[in-house]
């Protein structure tokens, strides 16, 4: 209870302290994550940058309740989010976070509304299920593009859908891994604008990306190297 209050007084949205995260596979012992210290502030825009391994995904991974750290702390608007049960963990899964990959992991054979819909089935939402997908839809100028399979739609159209699949359920923070790195550039920076779109309505937008032009849009630079923060960059407007 102490410790609750303690971490709740500065509002923090997400703060890490000390955080690890190992990997045994056999004898071989991989650590991904090495005494991470981090705080994220409610609707901040980020970029994770950093060379391939360095963490950016096992990071991301942990951020987003996809994975438990093995040591260290994590805070989650205040709460030890090892103290949850998994069914807490579902639900920060299927509400308080939105996720959007490189490969956009849409069903393939399934038409865009219904991609867009599952969360809020997952997440036991009954009433207005197709009206919030195409609002969703709406919001990433797909709304005419409802009924088409992902097969028929581009990669830009692709990551437009993943997104509002991830907004549809209103999470405080979208959790972007590389979502521009199968995309031509103009594409990259549609979906760019869209985040920023909905960073200026309050979301916090976490995204990992190789590309400096995609990082340059973000106020805050984070960058990684070996499971360590090395550098923390914030642009003075
Ligand atoms: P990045 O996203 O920056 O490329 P990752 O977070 O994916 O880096 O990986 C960090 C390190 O952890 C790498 O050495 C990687 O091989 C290792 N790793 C990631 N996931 C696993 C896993 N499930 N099992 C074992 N090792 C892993
Ligand atoms: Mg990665």
């Amino acid at each position: 209870m102490g410790n609750k209050e303690k971490h709740t007084a500065n509002g923090s949205f997400i703060k890490l302290v000390k955080l690890c995260k190992t990997y045994y596979m056999g004898e071989h012992i991989v650590e991904a994550l090495k005494d991470v210290d981090l705080i994220i502030n409610h609707g901040e825009m980020l970029a994770v940058m950093g060379p391939s391994g360095s963490g950016k995904s096992t990071l991301m991974n942990i951020l987003g309740c996809l994975d438990r750290p093995t040591s260290g702390h994590y805070y989650l608007s205040g709460e030890d989010v090892a103290t949850f049960t998994d069914n807490q963990f579902a639900r920060i899964r299927n509400g308080t976070a939105g996720f959007v990959f490189q490969s956009f992991n849409l069903l393939a054979r399934t038409p865009a509304v219904e991609n867009v819909a599952l969360p809020l089935l997952y997440a036991g939402v009954r009433g207005n299920v197709r009206k919030k997908a195409l609002e969703a839809l709406e919001m990433v100028g797909l709304g005419d593009r409802w009924h088409h399979k992902p097969n028929e739609l581009s990669g830009g159209q692709m990551q437009r859908v993943a997104i509002a699949r991830a907004i549809v359920n209103d999470p405080e923070v979208i959790f972007a891994d590389e979502p521009t790195g199968n995309l031509d550039t103009k594409s990259g920076d549609e979906i760019l604008d869209i985040f920023q779109q909905l960073n200026s309505k309050g979301k916090a937008v976490i995204i990992v990306t190789h590309d400096p032009e995609i990082s340059a849009r973000c106020p805050r630079i984070l960058r990684f190297r070996d499971g360590r923060i090395v550098s923390d960059e914030r642009k003075s407007e």
